[in-house]
């Protein structure tokens, strides 16, 4: 998708990338939208720069969304992964993020992978596929599979962040907090090798106090001791028996 262009037609007079301390977008505009100018973090790679500009994009659209002081945007890092809320300042982060995904992921280069497994590789896929960070990939299944999955975000064994989709039952664990003994990001970060681990059983307990029947666990561990955990849970009720085990 090339975002640089589609903004460009839509009105937006400027794009620039720049390492930015403390902020991942800015969006300079009016309340009638007659001019646009979008500076975007290139700290975190193009990847993340494309959805920030199509994040700042999404601002410049929704023309009711209230801009802040100096007729800008100023979006964080955390406004870049708001899914879901009720304050207004927040609805409309959950509300740019939504247009950037429809932007960057058409549903029917989605489709494909909502109909597999969820596993990373095929979230790896996607993100080739697409030219998205493989955060917004992971975010993106997670939020339209309709098997109850989650992903957690950890560095160093401790969770930055945890999404969950929407039928996957509480995480009993929060950002801060050291991932379990029990699970198998655990292992994977003890064995100190990168890569994509198998979709394994866990024992429910290393991530949720949810009495749920059966727990799967998948872990890509990355350099610079970040890893990403894919959850997949089965609900109490549903059939799980065509998951692979070993
Ligand atoms: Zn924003």
């Amino acid at each position: 998708m090339p975002v640089d262009q589609i903004a460009s037609e839509l009105g937006i007079a400027e794009i620039r990338r720049e390492v930015l301390d403390g902020c991942e977008g800015i969006l300079l505009t009016d309340r009638v939208r007659s001019i646009g100018k979008i500076l975007v973090n290139s700290a975190r790679g193009p990847q993340a720069a494309r959805f920030g500009i199509a994040h700042e994009l999404g601002h410049f659209l929704l023309e009711r969304h209230v801009l802040g002081l100096g007729d800008t945007f100023t979006c964080s890092l955390k406004d870049m992964r708001e899914t879901r809320t009720a304050r207004l300042h927040e609805r409309q982060e959950v509300e740019a993020n939504a247009f950037a995904i429809g932007l960057l992921v058409p549903d029917d280069q989605l489709a494909p992978f909502l109909n597999e497994h969820p596993d990373i590789s095929s979230v790896a896929g996607l993100r080739t596929k697409l030219d998205i960070s493989l955060e917004a990939a992971t975010r993106c299944l997670v939020d339209r599979h309709d098997e109850p999955i989650a992903a957690v975000w950890t560095l160093n064994g401790r969770i930055r962040y945890v999404v969950r989709g929407k039928t996957f039952p509480w995480i009993a664990r929060s950002a801060g907090d050291s991932v379990s003994s029990l699970s198998r990001t655990a292992s994977a970060l003890a064995k100190g090798k990168s890569g994509i681990t198998g979709m394994h059983e866990v024992a429910a307990a290393a991530w949720t106090t949810a009495d749920i029947p059966e727990l799967y666990e998948q872990v890509r561990v990355g350099r610079d001791g970040h890893a990403l955990t894919l959850l997949w849970a089965s609900l109490p009720g549903a059939d799980g028996a065509d998951r692979d085990e070993d």
